[in-house]
């Protein structure tokens, strides 16, 4: 099971939705794109 991000309940590993408040949970939070063009000071 894994953790709705926006409400804290229990979701589906597999629910792209949470049934609880509907937030879309088929983009992982926890992966971080780089940014293109931003050098690192
Ligand atoms: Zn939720």
């Amino acid at each position: 099971m894994a953790e709705c991000v926006n409400c804290r309940q229990q979701v589906d590993d597999d629910a792209e939705n949470c049934p609880h408040c509907g937030q879309d949970l088929s983009e992982p939070v926890v992966q971080q794109k780089p940014h293109c063009g931003t050098p690192h000071a």
